[in-house]
This record gives structure tokens, C-alpha cells and sequence, in this order.
């Protein structure tokens, strides 16, 4: 397979991950840069991210419009992707999503959403809200325009997360692994923070110094961070579409590992 196959397979498997950890369901999406054509991302049409097949996936603009002539819808949304990725050139993959655990994080001011737990650190320190009402006033609180899109991007700043008032959230990562792994710790940290904050008392958040501890030695094809990927796409069924850039072994569902030592070369 060529390089465009296995990033168009990765983008598979991170739709059908997001759906199985309950990150999206009918909606909510990701997209990832074109790896040759910086000006260019690759995103689902529109189809739920648990359905999502290698002829779904489109190749759009910076301006959210299709490169290739296309008919089949597209997601309304997409401008969230283009515009952060108009925004951030450091920026390879994005994650738009409705997830329920991180709403009332949007919605009431006097909590804001913070890493409080190990797998949590990745959303980072800061995590902006941003409410589409201050720039645009009534709207139908979806983003689907790249002054929208735009707005939002600033918002989100050089963080890793922005939480979108009444609606979702969007996230920025330098790889796939990296954005499909923060979003779906992201909903998990605002849980744990909910049901500490039930148990009362002060809440004690990971320090800064945790948080950068963390996120130092950052490597997409780590051991750790690819032993999660590994296990998600199993998970979600799409284990055989794995592949690995750095040549590493991807473990293959089913093999019987208890005879392995009887074949040894
Ligand atoms: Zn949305």
C-alpha cells in the first residue's frame, strides 16, 4: 500500500475509534492533513463515523470546499477543521465532537475543565471556552462557515482543546494518535472532575509541572502511545486495517501467542 492508503486507513480507524469509545455517535468527525499537501485535509463525507469506509473519505481545502469534484454531502461542520488547520501549521489532525461528559464544563462558568487525572494531562493546562453567540448572536450554535470556523480557531489559541458553549468541542493534535488519544481521555477527565466535585471539597487539579512531566518525550509511535491505539482499533474491529510507519510489530487478533515459542527462528 502507498502512503495515501495507510493514512486514509488510519483515518478509518479513527473514526471507528472515536464511535466505539463513545467520543462521537451520528455526529461529531476527524480529519487529518494531506501528509504531501499542507493546504489540503482528508474528512469523511457525511456518514456517521462508526459507518466510515476508505471511498468515504474526501480530500477538501483549506476553505472547507472539495478539491475533487464531489456529490455526496459533506459534513456542515467541516470549516471547524479547516479553519484550525488554516490556523495551526503545527497542527496535522483535528477532532470535532458532541461528547456529553464535557458540556456542562462549557455551559457553567465556575468550574473550568482541567487535566485532574494522569491520562487527562494531554488536553493541556488551559482549556479556552469559546461561545459563538459573542461574535455571531443568534445563531443555530453549529459552525458552518470559516469566519465561524475562523473565530473558533482563535479561541482555541495554542491550546490543545477549546469547549464550544452549548455544543461539543474541538481538538488539535501533530498526529492522529495524538488527537484521537486526548479526545478520548477528554470526556473521562471532565467525569472524574464532575463526580470529585460531587464528593465536595477542593479539587486538586494536576499541577503544571505534572502536566509538562507528561507531555515531554512526546512520540506518536511510542510503545505506550501505540499500545492504546492497538487496543482501540481491536476493540472498535478494525484491527486489520492497522499499519505501522516505523516498522514496529502490530499485534494481529486471534494468533494463538502461547505456541508462538515452538516457531522461533
Ligand atoms: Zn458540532
Amino acid at each position: 500500500m502507498s502512503t495515501l492508503d495507510n493514512v486514509i486507513a488510519d483515518l478509518v480507524v479513527a473514526n471507528r475509534i472515536l464511535a466505539r469509545e463513545d467520543v462521537v455517535d451520528a455526529y461529531g468527525h476527524i480529519s487529518l492533513r494531506h501528509p504531501d499537501n499542507p493546504r489540503h485535509f482528508f474528512i469523511s463525507r457525511s456518514v456517521s463515523p462508526e459507518l466510515v469506509e476508505r471511498d468515504d473519505i474526501v480530500e477538501l481545502g483549506l476553505d472547507g470546499q472539495p478539491v475533487h469534484e464531489e456529490k455526496r454531502p459533506l459534513y456542515l461542520e467541516r470549516f471547524i477543521h479547516a479553519a484550525i488547520l488554516e490556523a495551526r501549521p503545527d497542527i496535522h489532525a483535528v477532532v470535532h465532537a458532541h461528547a456529553e461528559d464535557i458540556l456542562p464544563f462549557g455551559i457553567a462558568q465556575a468550574t473550568p475543565l482541567r487535566p485532574v487525572i494522569h491520562s487527562g494531562s494531554f488536553i493541556g493546562a488551559n482549556v479556552p471556552v469559546w461561545d459563538i453567540a459573542d461574535k455571531f448572536g443568534d445563531t443555530n450554535v453549529l459552525v458552518t462557515n470559516m469566519a465561524q470556523g475562523r473565530d473558533l480557531a482563535k479561541k482555541l489559541g495554542k491550546n490543545a482543546v477549546a469547549l464550544m458553549r452549548g455544543h461539543g468541542f474541538a481538538s488539535a493534535g501533530r498526529s492522529m494518535i495524538e488527537v484521537v488519544r486526548l479526545s478520548v481521555y477528554l470526556p473521562r477527565n471532565a467525569r472524574a472532575l464532575m463526580r470529585a466535585k460531587m464528593l465536595g471539597g477542593k479539587i486538586k487539579y494536576l499541577s503544571k509541572g505534572e502536566i509538562d512531566a507528561r507531555n515531554a518525550g512526546y512520540s506518536p509511535y511510542s510503545n505506550e502511545t501505540w499500545r492504546a491505539w492497538e487496543y482501540w482499533a481491536n476493540k472498535a474491529g478494525v484491527g486489520d486495517l492497522l499499519t505501522r510507519p516505523d516498522g514496529g510489530t502490530i499485534y494481529k487478533p486471534g494468533h494463538d501467542h502461547k505456541h508462538d515459542h515452538k516457531h522461533d527462528h
